[in-house]
């Protein structure tokens, strides 16, 4: 973790894009309490399937004018190079500076039809358009990637990403410290030396955490799905345990070396105040 110490420490947050006009007004609300924490920058994410591309889009250039920093994440999905150099350039004028480059995931039933660009690929393509305008994170699995055939493969892809010009990168959540201790160890044998922040995922809900987690292959430790799957019908204390285990879990990570913190908020600005407030940040 030597090298990772070496970083200036760093604290962002993350939005689902609003599908809608009530989503958009929520996300404004919790925009604004959330800024009070004077975090690096709003992440926003993008539906590679186009569910919600526009509204990535219009709630990053609001973020933006609001004077926060704001960083779309991206993808190709099925658009063609044009359009997506077309985005880079709305992005660039605008101001914004950052950006999260992934391939990012086809809804069910999309993807067979649709070639997805490897995130290495679509960092290129920004360097080759934009120069060094971005600053690009991209993605990185300490529990490994799904699709990936093996540990080494995990690691030589992500290699990819940043020898292709990525700055930083924000890891898929889990709540192992180990896994992320080691992913970083083995990185930097490697000699890949770029932040890497580990994304937190608070816990509020049994139910959606755990369907979440089987979707993006984030493990859930049997003692603590067993915990909230005995305490789901009991809002207060699954919330009180919830807090302590990911404010331990940041603790852990914060005293380990890591470089910052990057918080999913599932546009909810409550259970990242409390964590704050934990964690004395
Ligand atoms: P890649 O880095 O391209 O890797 C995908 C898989 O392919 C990996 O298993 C990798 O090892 C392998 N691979 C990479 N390159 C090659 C190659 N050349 N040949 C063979 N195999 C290769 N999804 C969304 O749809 N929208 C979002 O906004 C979004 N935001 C995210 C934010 C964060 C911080 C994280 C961690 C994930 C996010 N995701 C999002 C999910 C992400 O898109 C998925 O995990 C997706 O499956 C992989 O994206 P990636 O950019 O990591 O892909």
């Amino acid at each position: 973790m030597a090298a990772q110490e070496s970083f200036p420490r760093l604290f962002s947050f993350e939005f689902s894009a609003p599908k809608s006009e009530e989503a958009f007004e929520k996300i404004r609300r919790v925009h604004d309490r959330l800024s009070e924490l004077n975090p690096h920058f709003f992440s926003v994410t993008y539906g590679a399937g186009g569910s919600t591309k526009d509204g990535t889009k219009r709630l990053v250039l609001e973020i933006n004018d609001s004077g926060s920093t704001a960083a779309p994440h991206l993808s190709f999905g099925g658009d063609a190079p044009e359009k997506i150099e077309a985005l880079l350039n709305e992005y660039k004028d605008a101001g914004v500076t950052r950006l999260v480059a992934l391939r990012g995931d086809m809804p069910s039933g999309m993807g067979a039809s649709i070639k997805m660009t490897y995130a290495n690929e679509l960092v290129t393509f920004i360097r080759e358009k934009t120069g060094d305008h971005f600053h690009i994170e991209v993605a990185a699995y300490p529990e490994i990637h799904p699709d990936s055939r093996s540990v080494e493969s995990n690691l030589h892809f992500f290699k990819a990403k940043i020898d292709a010009g990525a700055n930083s990168a924000i890891t898929q959540y889990f709540y192992n410290a180990d896994s992320y201790f080691r992913f970083v160890d083995s990185c930097e044998k490697i000699g890949v030396d770029i932040p890497v922040v580990p994304g937190i995922m608070p816990i509020t809900n049994y139910r959606s955490l755990v369907r979440f987690s089987d979707i993006c292959g984030a493990e859930i430790p049997r003692w603590i799905r067993k915990n909230l799957e005995d305490l789901q019908d009991d809002k207060d204390s699954l919330t009180a345990f919830g807090d302590e285990v990911v404010a331990r879990l940041c603790e852990q990570l914060l005293e380990g070396g890591a470089p910052g913190l990057h918080f999913y908020t599932m546009n909810q600005s409550l259970p990242i105040v409390r964590l704050w407030r934990n964690l004395g940040l």
